[in-house]
């Protein structure tokens, strides 16, 4: 049965088993940073046997890694395998044909282990602070095959011709496309992000399908056509990041503009995850995903748990037959509108699609009067959730009256019997050290007066 016709029940059974490998075979038993968490969490990883189950674990994101903001945090991601553990842990048949082979190879046995356990490459992630990700040569397998499943999803075949113009920066977009060509055979071109290489490299090649970074994307269809770049054969432009519905109006026109007929579609890896997903050629909402490599869930923002759904989910992965650094209950800081297990209306595939993706939502690169930066509202709303000396609050992210740069405004109703200075003083220090970011103003107010604006999260609004 194909990846992307599984039924329900089919798709459960295999989420379960693959489920039950990676929390059991691999990540309890190597990740240091899960290790230590579902010890806390006084859980052990065979508890851990459905989706439900891995709902009722807190997500977790870049913060709750790097602690204090320091990224060499995130290395606790990564796997640590030693070969007397690996043969504990991996599967019955592989762990025969390894033994075997180490027979009469010497040294062979040592090539299947690290194949399967070392990092041999890494892409940087991170929104409000960098860190790298860690892939075995057997990841770099799943993302190859991964981006050959996503060519089918975008309708494309190793006839097409990709140039992309992407930065050479390692990112998982980059090489889940470079891989990805490689995995479904089409020729592909990397030149770079500079408009004369990427106009170039259109000169060279009859591109059918062109990449380009969402943000900005409008500017280089613009810029490739002054600059007489050949379009002509280009059939697919594709979006790197989810673009939002003005964005995608935007390059709607900026193609009417080079007088192009080409087809507009999204793909999108979630920040932390190294798979590309993508939209369908025929039209049905939403990215795609892969239910045996990629189990996807929602979670309110502002708490990291479960919640009713009444308003914009984050988005949290979990990597299934991921090694290197292994993603679990992972917050993308993505907010998504929904999480479609119906049959795409578009194209009948029956894998889940996360419709109405707003990427990087709850980390907004803004320019603050300290410098430019990513806003983690996750960890600004973590510091106030729950606090016995509140009664409300709300957090307001928008430009300031005086300047261009923007203000984290904490709008905060204290408890009746709290002094109010006194808990302006602890809210400002608490979110400071939850988030990495001093509030510019805490601001007292009466019940029934906090302000109201464009809603990120139930409690997080942004202005202007
Ligand atoms: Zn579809």
């Amino acid at each position: 049965m194909p990846w992307d016709t599984r039924t329900a029940e089919q798709q459960a059974t295999r989420q379960a088993s693959a489920l039950k490998a990676q929390l059991v075979d691999a990540v309890g038993p190597f990740s240091p940073f899960w290790r230590e968490r579902l010890k806390a969490l006084g859980k052990t990883p065979s508890q851990v046997r459905s989706p439900r189950d891995l709902a009722t674990l807190p997500a977790v994101g870049e913060r709750d890694v790097c602690a204090d903001g320091d990224p060499a945090g995130a290395a606790a991601l990564v796997l640590q395998v030693g070969e007397s553990g690996w043969a504990l842990h991996t599967e019955g048949p592989r762990l025969r044909r390894a033994l075997a082979s180490r027979l009469v190879r010497r040294g062979s046995y040592r090539g299947v282990v690290e194949a399967d356990t070392r990092p041999t490459s890494f892409v940087f992630a991170g929104l409000a602070l960098r860190f790298p990700v860690a892939s075995t040569r057997s990841d770099l397998d799943v993302v190859a095959r991964a981006g050959a499943r996503l060519w089918q999803v975008l309708g494309l075949t190793r006839s097409d011709v990709l140039v992309c113009a992407l930065p050479l920066l390692p990112s998982a977009a980059l090489q889940a496309l470079q891989l990805g060509a490689v995995g479904a055979g089409s020729p592909a071109l990397f030149p770079g992000d500079d408009t004369d290489e990427v106009a170039a490299a259109l000169q060279l090649v009859p591109a059918t399908v062109l990449a380009l970074p969402t943000g900005g994307a409008a500017t280089w269809l613009d810029d490739l056509d002054e600059a007489g770049a050949a379009l002509g054969s280009v059939t697919t432009v594709l979006l790197v990041g989810a673009p939002s519905d003005e964005e995608r109006a935007e390059v709607g026109e900026a193609l009417a503009r080079a007088g192009m007929q080409a087809l507009l579609l999204a793909v999108h890896a979630p920040d932390g995850h190294r798979l590309l997903w993508g939209e369908c050629r025929q039209g049905g909402p939403g990215l795609h995903t892969y239910p045996d490599l990629d189990l996807v869930q929602l979670v309110d923002p502002e708490t990291g748990e479960t919640d009713d759904g009444q308003d914009p989910d984050e988005v949290v992965i979990t990597q299934l037959g991921m090694r290197g650094s292994a993603l679990l209950r992972w917050r993308t800081a993505d907010l998504a509108d929904s999480l479609d297990t119906a049959p795409c209306p578009g194209c009948a595939r029956t894998v889940p699609r996360v419709v109405g993706v707003r990427r990087r939502a709850l980390v907004p690169d803004v320019e603050l009067r300290s410098g430019r930066r990513g806003v983690d509202l996750r960890s600004v709303s973590a510091a106030l959730v729950g606090r016995a000396d509140l009664s409300d609050w709300r957090v307001v992210l928008g430009p300031s009256a005086r300047s261009e740069a923007y203000d984290v405004i904490v709008h905060v109703v204290p408890n009746d019997q709290e002094d109010a200075t006194d808990v302006a003083v602890a809210v400002a220090r608490d979110v400071r050290s939850a988030a990495g970011l001093l509030p510019t103003q805490v601001v007292i107010n009466e019940p029934g007066t906090l302000p109201d604006g464009r809603r990120v999260s139930r409690r997080v609004h942004a202005r202007g």
